[in-house]
C-alpha cells in the first residue's frame, strides 16, 4: 500500500495511491493527525486504512498535489559513507562504526517542491537514498526483529551543501539547509518490500543518469542501522532514517556536477517510487524575523 499526503482544492489530507488514482481518506478520523499518529496505531490502524481505501471516493492522481508524507518527522537521521563505491569515490576510509548525522526536520519538502541553491554556496549536491519510516516506538531492537519496527519506505534526496558539510565533523548544518530534505512521493508499506537490500537506486539530473546503485551494496544494512541507533535512543513512529547514497554524487565528479537553478533532480528507488524536484535560486524573501 502506498500511503500519501496530498492536497486537493486547498485541502490537505491522507490518501492511498493505487495506479493513477488516490483513495481520498481525508474523512477518516484516524488520518486527521497525520501519518506518524496513524502509524502509532500499529498494524490494526494500517489494516483499517487499507480496508477504508477500497470504498473511499477516488481522485485522479493527476488532479492532486502530492505533499511530503511526513512534513515534520520526529527525527530525520541519515548515515554517511554507507556504500563502498561511494566511500571509494570520496577517497575516504571506511569508518569503523556507522556515521550518523541529523538532518534538521525543517529541511523537509515534498515531491515537486523546489530545492533552493543557497545564497552562501554553489556547492549544492544530490544524494539519492532509500529512507526507512519507523512504525512503532522502540529501543534496543535486536537485529532479527528490526523488520518489526519498519512501517515502510520512501525515497529521500539527501541534498547537501558540500563546503558547509565538510567544515564541521557533525555535518548537520551542511545537510540541513531549508528545502534540502525532499522525501516522497509516498510511503510504501513494508509488506510490499520483501527485501530492502535488493532495490535499484538511481539519480538523474536533467535526464542524465548519475547514480546507478543497489541497496545490496550498503555497508550497514537497514536492520543493522536500526539496531545501532536504537541502542542509544528511542525510535518513534514517523522517524525517518535515510540509509546512505551509492557512488555518483556530484562534487567528486570530474568536472564536478553542482546543482544550479533550472536543474531537475529525479531519484528512483525500485518498488518505492520516483521523487523529482526542481532547483531554484534561494528566493529573496526567505528571511523570517
Ligand atoms: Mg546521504
Amino acid at each position: 500500500m502506498k500511503i500519501a499526503r496530498f492536497a486537493h482544492r486547498g485541502d490537505a489530507g491522507i490518501g492511498v495511491v493505487d495506479g493513477d488514482q488516490v483513495a481520498d481518506l481525508r474523512g477518516l478520523a484516524s488520518t486527521s493527525e497525520g501519518i506518524p499518529a496513524l502509524l502509532a496505531g500499529g498494524a490494526a490502524a494500517v489494516d483499517k486504512l487499507r480496508k477504508a481505501a477500497t470504498s473511499a471516493p477516488k481522485l485522479a492522481l493527476a488532479d492532486v498535489t502530492l505533499l511530503a508524507p511526513i512534513p515534520r518527522p520526529p527525527k530525520f537521521l541519515a548515515i554517511g559513507l554507507n556504500y563502498r563505491d561511494h566511500i571509494a569515490e570520496t577517497n575516504m576510509e571506511a569508518p569503523p562504526f556507522p556515521v550518523f548525522f541529523n538532518k534538521q526536520t525543517t529541511c523537509v519538502i515534498g515531491p515537486g517542491e523546489a530545492i533552493h541553491r543557497p545564497r552562501v554556496s554553489s556547492w549544492l549536491d544530490y544524494e539519492g537514498e532509500l529512507g526507512i519510516v519507523i512504525g512503532r516506538r522502540c529501543r534496543h531492537v535486536p537485529l532479527e526483529r528490526a523488520h518489526e519496527v519498519i512501517a515502510g519506505y520512501l525515497v529521500v534526496n539527501d541534498v547537501t551543501v558540500r563546503d558547509w558539510q565538510l567544515r564541521t565533523p557533525t555535518m548537520t548544518i551542511g545537510k540541513s539547509f531549508d528545502t534540502h530534505g525532499p522525501i516522497g512521493p509516498w510511503i510504501v508499506t513494508a509488506d510490499e518490500i520483501p527485501d530492502p537490500q535488493a532495490l535499484g537506486i538511481r539519480t538523474w539530473v536533467n535526464g542524465e543518469l548519475l547514480q546507478n546503485g543497489s541497496t545490496k551494496d550498503m555497508v550497514y544494512d537497514c536492520a543493522q542501522q536500526i539496531e545501532h541507533l536504537s541502542t542509544a535512543f528511542t525510535l518513534e513512529p514517523g522517524d525517518i532514517i535515510s540509509t546512505g547514497t551509492p557512488a555518483g554524487v556530484g562534487f567528486v565528479r570530474k568536472p564536478p556536477v553542482l546543482l544550479k537553478a533550472g536543474d531537475v533532480v529525479r531519484v528512483e528507488v525500485e518498488r518505492v517510487g520516483v521523487l523529482e524536484n526542481p532547483v531554484i535560486e534561494e528566493p529573496a524573501d526567505t528571511a523570517v524575523i
